[in-house]
């Protein structure tokens, strides 16, 4: 069917990402990991044309929740690949997103600091988000549990970190304190700017 969902080509090397993130974490966390949820949305988008063509809607509950949360776990995958960059080839905010993270949280520290704890702390699986809010024309940090809960509407995501044990656990077991930590280390500040600019530039 047309909107069959594709696993995006990581934009770099498995180990491109070391040593902040190793291969290994890389190669299954995108080839097996992300996989899953393409392949799940697709089975539940296909769950849910073959209910409308038969009118048999009993499973509708189950489909829509499966579309919930392997569609949002494959947009927010094919986001943080494309976050994450080298070490030493990040860049650093560009003045309009700067400007923007210190009108919302106070400086572009601040945000880091609240984006940060809210990575640390969210219970079980989830992500860490800055998002921009369309209807507000302001910043805001979610902490998502599992790929979807504790959204919002009208918001764009702009930078996520993904605090799944699957994303950390090889390298830094237990501590997803220091994953997070060194995260920074490879967030793709050219990638998160321009999508700042993208965002901001609708609606205006
Ligand atoms: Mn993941």
């Amino acid at each position: 069917m047309s909107n069959d969902y594709v696993l995006p080509s990581l934009p770099y090397a498995y180990e491109a990402l070391e040593p902040v993130i190793d291969a290994q974490t890389m190669r299954l966390h995108h080839d097996l990991h992300h996989k899953v949820y393409v392949d799940g949305a697709n089975q539940a988008v296909q769950a849910l044309a073959a209910a409308r063509e038969s009118g048999d809607f009993k499973l509708i509950d189950y489909w829509e929740r499966k579309q919930a949360f392997h569609l949002s776990g494959h947009q927010l995958h094919s986001l943080f690949w494309r976050n994450m960059a080298p070490p030493g080839r990040t860049g650093t905010p560009g003045q309009e997103l700067a400007s923007a993270l210190g009108a919302s949280f106070g400086s572009t520290d601040k945000f880091k600091a609240q984006f940060s704890a809210a990575a640390r702390t969210v219970e079980g699986n989830g992500w860490a988000m800055l998002a921009w809010d369309s209807t507000d024309r302001s910043l805001l940090v979610l902490a998502i549990e599992n790929h979807q809960k504790q959204g919002l509407w009208g918001v764009v995501p702009l930078l996520v970190c993904d605090v799944w044990e699957h994303a950390y656990y090889l390298k830094y077991q237990n501590r997803r304190a220091d994953f997070v930590k060194a995260f920074w280390d490879v967030v793709n500040w050219s990638d998160v700017s321009t999508r700042y600019t993208t965002a901001s530039a609708s609606g205006r």
